[in-house]
């Protein structure tokens, strides 16, 4: 689309004053509100006495209204096509697996697919698979022409977080518009422009769905959390919802509470915990329903052995997982990346089905949100116009490192991981892919990269103290220039039959960060919770 919104001319200007009073409501607003963090402490305390207010950004972030509804409407197409991804058995063995696939040069995904691989010639006890989706964009304006689309940075199947502070983010830009007007400092930030944002009530639909297919009253759903998190408010949210709106009780262990407390019978495979009861010296065991993974999906999270043997057992067992094995695997950067090859999303979404009626247009409306991706170690990538077809034959390189190479300034480099860190940008990509054996460039993925509109910016409020070492020489308020990205959250409950039910419409997470940072984890430091203003 074309764009009449000047993004350089945002945010528009506050006095000391305006922006004082503005933080002073938007922190307090954060505190009541549950809009926190616990403060960074080397072990968090089991029953803590203080919170922080997340790092947020006192105005909401600037997204033309059809690319916000555009990407709404996308989310729906996404979940079929992840649920139809994470039960093609053939398809993730052959691109994650450790005999053809990534697993061959990457551990982490290679003992992932292996243990799913021995449950799967066990037999599969539990048919369904719950996906809790967020689908996360970044404006783009490099189409040459002048217009602006929204392109993808990458498609979350675990632990996608910031669904419930992100609800209250927008819930605070709403307060502050209520409040004060915002000075009239802007036409735009009037009410009918905030979007709404119900992800709370919309996340836990989608775990309660799963628990009532599992079909037990009185079981639990069980978190599995990391030791020492910080962010536990965004993910207790879902907890009360649970228990509030669907009398659902919801425990949370780590893997390393689980290696003791958790059994699965050895008939049936129903998942129970051990865990203490009221009485003192004895304790009782429950069943779990569904297993929502809030750890798990970095390598760090498996410090032992015994960390794996706990994720399998956990798989092996009748409770629907959020996700499974094959559902995190479809998450994967691998798996982005070979979708966007010629024809093969399309043979995902040609099939017609009676839920969502998906046709090969919905392939072509994902394929406008994609980057151009490709293999480090395929001979053939889609070429760039600028690159002469032999430019490779001089060295002996695959096809896909030399494009990288070459076209270092305008990628990334991604690798099978989640959370933040783990990429390698533009000028530091030579050098590292001199570091890569033939064998380890299987394992990542070059990405062209999305380029955001230029000199927009935001007022930006963290606690003093908190936050990862690029924050160290902010101010607890600093107007700084920004890049935002949108999530859009979405959630499916499925199995090889197809979908049982599923909701593209459960909302969305603006995150914003300064534009020196490649990167943009709100835990990680790095950036801030932000909302959605419609211009
Ligand atoms: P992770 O799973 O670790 O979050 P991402 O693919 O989201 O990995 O990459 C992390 C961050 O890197 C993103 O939040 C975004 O800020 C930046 N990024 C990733 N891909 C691109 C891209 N193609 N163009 C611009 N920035 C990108
Ligand atoms: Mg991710
Ligand atoms: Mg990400």
């Amino acid at each position: 689309m074309a764009t009449t919104f000047d993004f350089s001319q945002w945010p528009p200007s506050l006095t000391d004053s305006q922006l004082e009073t503005l933080t002073h409501h938007a922190t307090t607003y954060a505190l009541s509100h549950g809009l926190t963090y616990l403060p960074p402490a080397p072990t968090q305390p089991s029953s803590p006495s203080s919170a922080i207010h997340a790092p947020i950004s006192l105005l909401p972030a600037p997204v033309p209204r059809s690319l916000f509804k555009k990407t709404q409407c996308l989310q729906s197409v996404y979940n079929m096509l992840y649920a139809r991804v994470a039960t093609n058995d053939d398809f993730l063995d052959r691109e994650m697996g450790a005999e053809a696939g990534v697993g061959k040069a990457d551990e982490f995904v290679r003992t992932l697919w292996k243990g799913w691989k021995d449950i799967r010639d066990e037999g599969i006890i539990q048919p369904l698979h719950l996906g809790l989706f967020r689908s996360d964009y970044l404006l783009h304006t490099g189409g040459g022409d002048g217009t602006l689309s929204v392109k993808q940075v990458e498609f979350n199947t675990i632990s996608s977080s910031f669904g419930p502070l992100s609800e209250r983010a927008a819930a605070m830009h709403r307060y502050l518009h209520a409040l004060t007007n915002y000075y009239d400092i802007s036409p735009h930030l009037k009410s009918e422009n905030f979007p709404p944002n119900n992800t709370t009530s919309g996340l836990a639909q989608g775990l309660a769905e799963a628990h009532e297919a599992y079909g037990v009253t009185g079981a639990y759903i069980l978190f599995v959390v990391q030791p020492d998190e910080r962010n536990v408010f965004d993910q207790r949210w879902l907890e009360y919802e649970l228990l509030e709106n669907h009398s659902i009780r919801v425990i949370r262990q780590t893997f390393a509470e689980l290696s003791s407390s958790a059994k699965l019978d050895p008939e049936t495979c129903v998942l129970r915990l051990t865990i203490p009861s009221a009485a003192p010296n004895s304790s009782t065991l429950i069943e779990v329903s569904t297993v929502y993974f809030r750890a798990g999906y970095t390598p760090t999270d498996f410090p032992t052995e015994e960390h794996f043997k706990t994720r399998f057992a956990l798989e092996r067992s009748r409770a629907i997982k959020c996700p499974t094995i094959p559902l995190q695997l479809a998450g994967g950067k691998k798996i982005q990346e070979v979708l966007s090859q010629p024809g093969v999303v399309e043979t995902f979404l040609s099939s017609s089905d009676t839920i969502t009626n998906h046709t090969t247009d919905d392939a072509a409306s994902l394929r406008e949100t994609w980057m151009r991706m490709w293999a480090l170690d395929t001979p053939t990538p889609p070429l760039p116009a600028s690159i002469p077809p032999d430019a490779h034959k001089a060295e002996n390189e695959p096809l896909g490192t030399k494009l990288a190479r070459i076209n270092a300034s305008s990628l990334v480099l991604k690798p099978q991981r989640e959370g933040g860190g783990n990429n390698v940008y533009k000028s530091d990509i030579p050098a590292f892919l001199d570091t890569l054996t033939a064998a380890e460039r299987q394992a990542w993925i070059a990405m062209e990269l999305i380029v955001p509109p230029a000199g927009v910016g935001g007022y930006l409020v963290r606690a003093g103290g908190a936050g990862g070492s690029a924050w160290t020489s902010w101010e607890k308020i600093v107007r700084a220039e920004t890049v935002s990205e949108l999530g859009v959250f979405g959630w499916a409950l499925f199995g090889k039959e197809g979908i049982v039910k599923e909701r593209g419409d459960v909302g969305w997470l603006m995150r914003t960060k300064g534009v020196e940072s490649n990167e943009g984890g709100v835990a990680a430091g790095f950036s801030v919770l932000d909302s959605v203003v419609l211009v």
